[in-house]
């Protein structure tokens, strides 16, 4: 099958710092401590990532009472309630928090704006992870309708607070830009004095990866995202390109591409969700090749250096662990 199309590979793709850290913590904690670990939740949403942890000795769970008491666990990338936290320790578990940085920020956020006497509007999806960790940053003894969440700008009209002069808001990191946006002006119409957060809660990696699609679409007939269909942040970069009038698919990996997406197509484009690992991507742009596809061009993009540091206590126990010589 010959497509004569060539490929464009969006710049920046794939892993961010957040994923990176968290991935790191959990290799780090089975390479000191050994298997099992005990991971809460998916650490990162990318199968191949959670199937090659699992591989060396990672155990997912979705509840801690699923763990022996006395275990290792490991908080993942999206965050955690307190209340989960506090269950931890009921439990005597040891917990390292691959919490990425950027959730922490939006919670420190949450906290101040709960202590300034506000209730606050968190605009994410209802039952991602991230969301309820969030949600969850106000205490369990505190009044529960001190803080909502909206998805759109329906949600807004309907909603009803107990003070709209004393009102926040903040938004799940891995959102859409244009989408969160709406939502934002709508809560500002209808609540002209709700303050925004000190930053905006949209993480750069959601941003940068955003901004690569839009320059890469225009020029595209066709866009696959490499990323796993729980990934948020991979189901956005689809749609920002089906937004910009692009036939476009999410993969998981290049078993998932079909021959016929690339029939009478001129410009493939491909990019990867932040927790999508650059190998997928290198094998979806091999299965192209094998489709028919001509050349690969990389564009140009925003260079990252974001690094976060590992946690303290597991700095700390690594360094104090026997098996490090
Ligand atoms: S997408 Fe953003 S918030 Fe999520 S892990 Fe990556 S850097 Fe952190």
């Amino acid at each position: 099958m010959n497509t004569n199309s060539d490929i464009v590979l969006a710049n920046p793709r794939g892993f961010c710092a957040g994923v990176d850290r968290a991935i790191i913590i959990v290799e780090q904690a089975l390479e000191k401590f050994g298997a099992p670990i005990y991971v809460r939740h998916e650490v990162v949403h990318n199968k191949f990532v959670v199937d090659q942890l699992r591989a060396k000795g990672a155990i997912f769970v979705e509840e801690l009472d699923e763990i022996p008491a006395g275990s290792t666990v490991i908080f993942s990338a999206h965050g955690v309630s307190k209340a989960v936290r506090a269950e931890a320790d009921t439990r005597g578990l040891t917990a390292y928090d691959a919490t990425c940085p950027l959730v922490t920020k939006v919670h420190i956020e949450v906290e101040k704006m709960r202590k300034a006497g506000l209730e606050i509007v968190m605009i994410g999806h209802k039952g991602h992870p991230e969301v309820e960790g969030t949600m969850g940053q106000v205490d369990e003894q505190e009044d529960a309708t001190g803080m909502y969440l909206v998805e759109t700008p329906e949600d807004v009209a309907a909603l009803q607070v107990r003070n709209p002069d004393m009102l926040a808001y903040v938004t799940q990191t891995t959102l859409s830009l244009d989408d969160a946006a709406m939502v934002v002006e709508a809560l500002q119409k209808r609540f002209p004095n709700i303050k925004a957060p000190r930053s905006d809660s949209i993480c750069y990696a959601t941003q940068n990866r955003q901004d690569a699609i839009k320059i890469m679409a225009k020029d595209c007939d066709l866009v696959i995202i490499v990323g796993s269909p729980n990934s948020s942040n991979s189901n956005r970069l689809r749609e920002v390109a089906q937004n910009q009038g692009v036939e476009a698919y999410m993969v998981d990996n290049a078993s998932f591409l079909k021959p016929e997406w690339l029939t009478g197509k001129q410009k493939i484009g491909v990019s990867a969700g932040a927790s999508a690992p650059e190998v997928l991507v290198q094998e979806v742009i091999a299965k192209l090749q094998q489709l028919g596809a001509n050349q690969v061009q990389e564009l140009h993009g925003v260079v990252e250096n974001v690094v976060f540091q590992l946690p303290k206590n597991l700095t700390n126990a690594v360094k104090k662990s026997p098996s490090n010589h």
